[in-house]
């Protein structure tokens, strides 16, 4: 029934989400520059420097009042597909500071997609084990300069190790090498994405500032079979909290910042151009214009499911870059 739902709707879902102002920013005077229409829950308003309005129109969008659970509440049915045998990919996209973690990640007292997600799936593998077995696998990689690099990789020199792309047997897109750690409750995965997590900071100057620059990705592979009918099924899950979409200033424009913010632009725009092909069912899609895009290629397309959440802030300050992102987010969706 939840894939009848979604397949009504389409394959390509786009949600919007908005943060509250923070306290800093109130006390800089910045304004709330969004606007929410409380009697439908899709559209969204932004009032630019002159004045004028600008509206704007997504699958479902999500106010600063939206908890995480509301927001999973509208993520739930199309990560539930994975164990029916679809792939799904899920993006957090939007400038640094927007809540690209906040919403996949989380943190412990209000956890994001991420948790809530691994253990709906776990709950849901328990519920049918008497006529299905579940395997969940579980990799964490991070894209850096269109380079991979393995989070789970256990010494340093595996972490350094240079990743590639081929593609397997059965024409999907592998990455051989890649540590997969079989996982069978929320608790294992805790800890993994506390490993990971501690790896991804390694030789950058603070673990934030590479998280702006840098594509951070799980992925949950599940394997399946019916006992019943005898039916083997195997599918992946990506959560994607992507590099900060934002323009760096023309001061910053030199050395390895602007080698770095160059390939933020190649792949986001690598990834937009994908899912907006697919969206207008475009014959050609361009998946190996990045790194990203060709590791995610058997992942996004076909009967693939994708989620992208388009991060904002509501400050009066960033409205550029707001507009930007829903300029953005609006291509991806194709209209
Ligand atoms: P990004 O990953 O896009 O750089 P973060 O997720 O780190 O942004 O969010 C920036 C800050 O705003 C963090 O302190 C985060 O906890 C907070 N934040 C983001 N979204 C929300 C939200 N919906 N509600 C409350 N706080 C939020
Ligand atoms: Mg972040």
């Amino acid at each position: 029934l939840y894939n009848e739902i979604i397949e009504l709707k389409g394959n390509i879902r786009v949600f919007c989400r908005c943060r509250p102002l923070s306290s800093e920013e109130i006390a800089k005077g910045y304004s709330c520059v969004v606007d929410f229409d409380p009697a439908q829950d899709m559209e969204l308003q932004i009032t630019c420097s002159d004045s004028s309005k600008k509206q704007f129109k997504f699958d479902h969008v999500f106010g600063p009042k939206d908890d995480q659970d509301a927001v999973f509440a509208e993520t739930l049915p199309i990560v539930k597909s994975v164990l029916d045998g679809y792939n799904v990919c899920i993006f957090a996209y939007g400038q640094t500071g927007a809540g690209k973690t906040f919403t996949m990640e989380g943190t412990p007292e209000n956890r994001g997609v991420n948790y809530r997600t691994l253990e709906e799936l776990f709950r849901i593998s328990d519920q049918r084990s008497s006529t299905t077995r579940y395997e969940f696998y579980f990799s964490m990689l991070e894209v850096y300069n269109e380079k991979i690099r393995d989070l789970l990789a256990g010494t340093s020199d595996q972490l350094l190790k240079r990743l590639d792309i081929k593609q397997a047997a059965d024409g999907t897109q592998d990455v051989p090498g890649l540590v997969e750690a079989q996982v069978s409750s929320i608790d294992e995965v805790w800890e993994i994405l506390k490993n990971g997590g501690r790896n991804r900071s390694v030789g950058s100057t603070s673990a934030n500032e590479l998280s702006s620059r840098s594509h951070s990705l799980v992925r949950v592979t599940i394997r399946s079979e019916n006992f019943v009918d005898g039916q083997k099924n195997r599918s992946k899950l990506w959560l994607v909290d992507l590099a900060g979409s934002e323009r760096v200033g023309k001061v910053e424009v030199e050395g390895e910042r602007l080698r770095e913010s160059q390939f933020i632009n190649k792949s986001l725009s690598a990834l937009g151009d994908v899912i907006s092909s697919l969206a207008s069912k475009h014959p050609h899609i361009p998946y190996r214009n990045s790194k990203l895009t060709h590791l995610l290629q058997s992942s996004l397309g076909g009967d693939c499911k994708t989620l992208m959440f388009a991060q904002i802030s509501p400050s009066s300050a960033d409205l550029g870059e707001t507009v930007c992102s829903l300029n953005f987010a609006s291509r991806v969706r194709g209209i």
